[in-house]
């Protein structure tokens, strides 16, 4: 059965904006991104959002429902009471573009700052051998893809500015401590990660592994390990609270 949606939604650029107000007609089984297209197709032809696959695997939609970092095409509206207003604003973390669009340059920079995968030299027949629970061991974090909604999320960034430039944040963290589990990588990845990519102004709040749609423990799994890595446990208490908590 279909119904009325009331939507707020974030309209402006960067020179400002403010959250307008809408009605929606949607219908049963839709996602949060189909009720924004209805919007656009019907009401406000001018509204920016950016999109591709809507199906959860391109990262794209990346924005905020309810102030909460999500996928728009991953939430169904089935979540929400239907007398529920649903309000849509961009990524907060990044600089508005215009609308739902954020400018998410602030990762491709931090991304261009991980050294490349060096691998050791090859075997005496050519070949490069790693063991099976090496290769099982990086297939978590080959699943990001690159929504940012980790970033986004990351109270280090999110209303600091000033930490942007020292800090990489979860998902480049995730990069780091796959390339440094790799055992073929030649690189020492762990002075990188703590001093240029600021790995211990990460207190392992797990927010990040909350909104990440392709559910990598993020913190248990990446973070956690090259902390480890990086510092002696009884220096760092951080790690010792990490180890003690509960692992999701
Ligand atoms: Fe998105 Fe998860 Fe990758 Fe972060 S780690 S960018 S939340 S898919």
């Amino acid at each position: 059965m279909g119904y009325d949606l009331s939507m707020r939604v974030w309209r402006g650029d960067v020179d400002g904006g403010a959250l307008a107000d809408f009605t929606v007609p949607v219908e049963e089984g839709e996602v949060v991104l189909d009720a924004i297209h209805r919007l656009q197709a019907t009401q406000a032809g001018d509204l920016a959002v950016r999109w591709n696959c809507k199906a959860g695997k391109c990262g794209s939609c990346s924005a905020e429902i309810n102030g909460r970092p999500r996928l728009l095409c991953m939430t169904r509206l089935s979540e929400y009471d239907e007398s529920e207003t649903i309000t849509v604003t961009p990524m907060r973390t990044f600089p508005v573009i215009k609308d739902l669009v954020t400018d998410v340059s602030f990762n491709y920079e931090k991304a261009k700052e991980v050294p490349a995968f060096a691998p050791t030299a090859p075997d005496a027949d050519g070949k490069r051998r790693m063991s099976q629970v090496d290769v099982e061991r990086g297939q978590e974090f080959r699943k990001c893809i690159e929504c940012f909604l980790c970033q986004d999320t990351c109270h280090v960034v999110r209303d600091h500015e000033e930490n942007k430039p020292a800090f990489a944040g979860p998902r480049f963290f995730l990069r780091y401590a796959e390339l440094d589990m790799h055992p073929l990588d030649t690189n020492d990845r762990r002075k990188l990660a703590q001093s240029a990519a600021g790995l211990s102004m990460c207190n392992i709040t797990k927010c990040c592994t909350e909104v990440c749609p392709e559910h990598i423990k993020i913190t248990d799994n990446a973070i956690i390990p090259m902390k480890e890595r990086v510092v002696d446990r009884k220096y760092d208490p951080l790690v010792w609270l990490g180890s003690k908590i509960f692992r999701r």
